[in-house]
């Protein structure tokens, strides 16, 4: 572990610039984080805080100079990697020809700076579905396997974050090339940073910044343990898949769709959703056609068609199979769970319904069955 002034920060950023990498992080556009490219550490989001609850963001300037004090922002990772929109193939008529373009651009080399540990855990779980099952993904494979990943351990957890439950943060354990921890005093202000590969190790060398003492670790990891403290929300996993399959008929369901409006922002924020459609276009001429695949949601009514109607016409059948699939049957598919306790969905709901809530009410619901079916039985 070696320790990196924030006075060096800026050294950072040369290294990875001479590397070829676009740097890729934290800004504020929109009044929101948002991640996009970055120049020099003054383009990161100097002295901002955020606020997050249920369908609740702001942000706050202060007049302190720390880097990294807010959490996630709507955007995540995988509109660099999974992107939004992508044009799959372009046919062009020429006389009696037709040639066919297939999407072949060349991936950007990118260093992703402030990755989160959730976020991290979110991309993992990308790669399980994009990249190791029956199936690959080309162009995600293509983007992924060109990225830089420098993670940022969270010291300031938000109101709406719930990692810790998820056992996916706050500390980023794997899956980054670099991670580093801020310390933030009034007379202090500097990084520990860690490398977490090879590609990691040969920057930090390059670096060549002075080894951590251990009073400046164990700092970093006091910070980070009260973190852990602080999570503005929790999610007890253990036994949930089961609880919500038993409940599976259960009218709460009915409930939560009174109150959904099935906007499909949980979807889009969320990074560990991948759903997408498909559709061709063709310009006015009819001379040009394209294949466009783009991000879709299981909120909308379109996305269960199939001859004849929708599988999930109503909202009720969309909510739940939103986090069914999160909670229960991701687990089946991937082995892993689908949230990776971020928060997003929570804040980006428009009428603030909350994930951890929702498993809450659920348990409550079990609970009183099994206390019921114990009476009946006795
Ligand atoms: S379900 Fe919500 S909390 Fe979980 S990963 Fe997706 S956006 Fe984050
Ligand atoms: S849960 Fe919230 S964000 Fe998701 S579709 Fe319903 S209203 Fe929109």
């Amino acid at each position: 572990m070696v320790i990196l002034e924030r006075s060096d920060f800026s050294k950072l950023f040369k290294l990875l610039k001479e590397q070829g990498y676009q740097i890729i992080g934290p800004t504020v556009q929109n009044e929101a984080i948002v991640y996009d490219e970055l120049d020099s550490p003054e383009d990161l989001p100097v002295g901002v805080l955020d606020e997050q609850s249920g369908g609740h963001y702001s942000l706050k300037q202060t007049r302190e100079s720390h880097l990294f004090s807010y959490v996630v922002g709507p955007t995540s990772w995988k509109r660099f990697l999974h992107l939004a929109e992508l044009t799959l193939w372009t046919a062009k008529k020429d006389g009696d020809k037709l040639h066919i373009q297939a999407e072949n651009s060349k991936a950007p080399r990118y260093a992703f700076l402030g990755v989160r540990a959730c976020e991290l855990a979110a991309i993992d779980i990308q790669d399980r579905v994009f990249l190791q099952g029956e199936y690959i993904d080309p162009h995600y494979q293509k983007r992924r396997s060109n990225i830089f990943t420098i993670a940022v351990n969270c010291t300031r957890p938000g109101g709406a974050c719930f990692c810790s439950s998820m056992n996916t943060g706050p500390k980023a354990k794997q899956g980054f090339d670099l991670s580093l921890t801020e310390v933030y005093r009034k007379s202090q202000h500097y990084f520990v940073l860690e490398s977490g590969s090879k590609k990691g190790e040969a920057l930090l060398a390059a670096l060549n910044a002075p080894a951590a003492e251990e009073t400046q670790i164990a700092e970093a990891d006091r910070a980070l343990e009260k973190s852990a403290e602080k999570m503005g929300k929790e999610m007890p996993v253990e036994g949930l898949k089961e609880v919500l399959e038993r409940h599976f008929e259960h009218p709460y369901w009915e409930e939560i769709a009174k109150r959904c409006l099935n906007c499909a922002n949980c979807t889009m924020v969320c990074p560990t959703c991948f759903c997408t459609t498909v559709e061709d276009v063709t310009d006015l001429t009819g001379d040009v056609a394209s294949r466009v695949r783009r991000w879709d949601s299981c909120f909308t009514v379109d996305f269960s068609y199939i001859h004849g109607g929708s599988i999930r016409a109503s909202g009720m059948s969309r909510y739940r199979q939103w986090m069914t699939h999160k909670l229960a049957r991701w687990q089946d598919q991937f082995d892993v769970n689908g949230c990776v306790g971020c928060g997003r969905c929570i804040t980006w709901c428009p009428v603030g319904i909350d994930i951890t809530e929702e498993a809450a009410a659920f348990r409550k619901i079990d609970k009183k069955a099994r206390k019921r079916q114990k009476k009946l039985a006795s």
